[in-house]
């Protein structure tokens, strides 16, 4: 308790010199644990996971405990800075917080009278998953000015759409209930490198005799642990799904009284899911008819039974309805009753806070403004009309995440474009900014945490001072609205009091008990869980029972009914193109162990750990190039190209490459595995498709 005992002391976290301070982790991952800053003279010298934290259990993983390089990396943008070479150089000069802030006010309230205050776009993600950083005086700031709105689909909005097309609500299993589970099937994901804690989880129940399925492309860290891994071909998950049901319901291991009582739509699903026989099934997925008749009866057979829904099954075009479809299989064997059953895709939803008393909409000139999809930002800036001239990128790297990043550079290399970027780092984006302003670290900042997967809240107070003259995103955005004249209180409020307006959620009963006082107090407070009882009487369907059939689907020119629908630009086992076909192979491009999308992609230490950008070709296309371990590679299509070191693995059914991690340009390779996926969008919510891409590869 060394670290409580500390914070109920006179000095603020900065001031004490010495001690382990309490944190939080910033990044997209749904741990958000809780962290140990160890300070020596001032300065954080180590980084560990908080043994107190009922998740993270002082277990931390190698990125974070790397945090202190990318902290004080010798890299990091101290000053505000200003381009003097030609876009996409990187050069910049010097210059002081006033200069930039009046002249980026300046040149806003200049577009805004020629333009109208549309012209410009703020373009963020979540980088830091701190509320107040990207949900807050932000969002305040551009709906002020009225700018154009941005759709963040970068990440999860297909499947979060298709989840709650079937469930109304957007939550599902907590963590300490699918510790109770007899079978885990993990779909899509590869959570021993993006949701660590869910392993010891797992490993316990499997000394108890539990099982491990993994169902992916691509035999990841996490399928090499699997008690069965299941390959499959890319996009056709739903089929998988639909296959398990026809034999559900054809070998009578439904559940009808939960059918009857809990659902709408069974009747229909039964006779729908007839023509998905295991033989059909086999033929469009690579899974063999007798895997999928024993996955089925295991699931079936089961119980508790938890689905664990990953984020790779989504980036698909088919990706919404892909969710929806797996969302489906817990309500046939009623395991959505069963504690340790039912699935998680996200359970953000649970600690949902107040965002319109953080984001304030109404101080928006202008509600009906256009809105652009982030994953379409090179159209958007080369195609719009009237276009966009000004840029605001924070918490986001759009030049190597975004997809179509060719599109992207040549969007950002409009002369006519204003680009600010507010950032820890000159990152590939930054490189064609006109001003770059310094960007805090997380430890530097007070804000507010929330996960969605487990179910604490925390807070984050400022462990040591801003590095340089950087300045946090919620004092950025106050500094730029004083400049551009904006005299609303919401400009006013201080930290404490945004994240009060947060917590103060009328509508959402899981926040209560869990107040500013309390987390100040203690830290990480959890969410009111007690009101899970009532879960699957608060749906929040048309129904207010779980869809099995969707009316609103139908309305919104869907199936709808759960069904497989093969991808616009990808191969399935019917499909199988032969070697003349101009693009055979289908491009998977996947988070590596050491990097966060971008993130650490400039920190030599896992640099050197990932050794570089790679390729993982199947033998048999491998040998039908020529290609050998370790060639150097070149992989393209109609978007782009770009060259990697071949690993020949028999990871993967023939057809699918797969290349791990988002390198910059400025780290070890130019690889740009983005600059070869569609910035089409999928079915549902506005989603990405990065793995609905066609490829081929040959050897250099
Ligand atoms: S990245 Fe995930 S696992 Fe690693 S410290 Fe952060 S929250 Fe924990």
């Amino acid at each position: 308790m060394i670290d409580l005992i500390r914070l109920k002391g006179e000095m603020s976290l900065i001031e004490q010199e010495n001690g382990i301070f309490p944190a939080v982790c910033p990044l997209d991952c749904p741990d958000t644990c809780g962290l140990l800053l160890h300070k020596e003279h001032g300065k954080i010298v180590k980084v560990t996971g908080n043994p107190e934290h009922p998740i993270t259990g002082g277990a931390i993983c190698n990125k974070v405990r790397n945090m202190t390089e990318r902290v004080y990396h010798s890299e990091r943008v101290l000053y505000p800075l200003k381009r003097v070479g030609a876009k996409g150089e990187g050069k910049f000069k010097r210059i002081s917080w006033e200069e930039a802030v009046t002249e980026i006010a300046s040149r806003y309230k200049q577009l805004i009278t020629e333009h109208g205050p549309e012209t410009i776009l703020p373009y963020s993600f979540y980088g830091n998953m701190g509320i107040l950083s990207v949900d807050g005086m932000d969002r305040r700031f551009f709906n002020r000015i009225g700018s154009t709105k941005l759709q963040q689909g970068i990440c999860n909005a297909a499947g979060n759409a298709g989840f709650k097309y079937t469930m109304g609500f957007g939550g599902g299993t907590i963590p300490e209930d699918a510790a109770e589970a007899e079978l885990f099937i993990v779909w899509g994901g590869n959570i021993v490198s993006t949701n660590m804690h869910m392993i010891p989880i797992i490993e316990k129940a499997r000394k108890r005799g539990a099982k491990l399925v993994v169902i992916d492309v691509h035999r990841n860290r996490t399928g090499d642990r699997a008690d069965w891994f299941i390959p499959l071909y890319p996009g056709t998950d739903a089929a998988l799904a639909l296959g398990m049901m026809h034999v559900l319901f054809d070998r009578e291991l439904v559940n009808e009284a939960f059918l009857a009582r809990y659902t709408v739509g069974h009747e229909e699903l039964r006779e729908h899911v007839w023509e998905y026989t295991p033989e059909l099934v086999a033929s469009i997925t690579g899974v063999p008819a007798e895997d999928i008749v024993k996955l089925a009866m295991m699931y079936g057979e089961t119980s508790p039974a938890y689905i664990h829904i990953g984020n790779g099954l989504q980036h698909h075009d088919n990706g919404g309805m892909t969710v929806r479809t797996i969302t489906c299989l817990p309500a046939l064997t009623g395991q959505w009753l069963v504690k340790g059953g039912g699935a998680f895709k996200s359970n953000g939803p649970y600690g949902k806070v107040n965002s319109e008393a953080l984001e304030q909409p109404g101080l928006r000139p202008n509600p009906e403004a256009r809105s652009v999809s982030m994953n379409q930002l090179g159209d958007v800036l080369l195609q719009l009309d009237p276009p966009i001239h000004a840029l605001f990128v924070y918490c986001a790297n759009p030049a190597v995440v975004a997809p179509e990043t060719g599109k992207v550079e040549q969007g950002l290399l409009r002369e006519d474009l204003f680009t600010v970027v507010h950032d820890l780092f000159i990152t590939d984006t930054a490189k064609y900014a006109d001003i770059v302003l310094p960007a805090t670290s997380t430890f530097e900042n007070t804000d507010l945490y929330t996960s969605y997967w487990h179910t604490y809240v925390q807070l984050q107070e400022p462990v040591i001072p801003a590095v340089g003259e950087s300045k946090s995103n919620v004092d950025t955005f106050k500094l730029l609205a004083k400049a551009m004249g904006f005299e609303d209180e919401a400009f006013q409020e201080t930290e404490p009091e945004m994240i009060q307006a947060a917590l103060q959620a009328e509508d959402n009963p899981y926040l209560k008990g869990v107040t500013y006082e309390a987390l100040k107090d203690r830290r990480f407070v959890q969410l009111n869980v007690e009101e899970r009882v009532h879960y699957l009487d608060r749906l929040t369907t048309p129904s207010g029972k779980i869809e099995l059939f969707s009316a609103k689907l139908a309305e919104a020119g869907l199936p709808p009914l759960p069904t497989y629908v093969p991808l616009h630009e990808g191969y399935d086992g019917q499909r199988r193109p032969d070697q003349e076909a101009a693009y055979p192979l289908m491009f998977i491009s996947p988070p590596n162990h050491s990097f966060l999308n971008s993130t650490f992609a400039n920190v030599p230490k896992l640099m050197s750990l990932e050794k570089g950008p790679t390729l993982q070709i199947h033998p048999e296309d491998a040998q039908l190039r020529g290609i050998n371990d370790d060639d150097e590679v070149t992989v393209w299509n109609d978007r782009g190209s770009y060259v990697v070191k071949a690993v020949v693995a028999d990871k993967m059914l023939p057809g699918t490459v797969v290349s791990q991690g988002l390198w910059w340009e400025g780290g070890r390779g130019r690889q740009r595995a983005n600059a070869l996926t569609p910035s089409r969008l999928a079915d549902m919510g506005g989603g990405a498709t990065f793995f609905s891409t066609v490829v081929d590869v040959k050897r250099n």
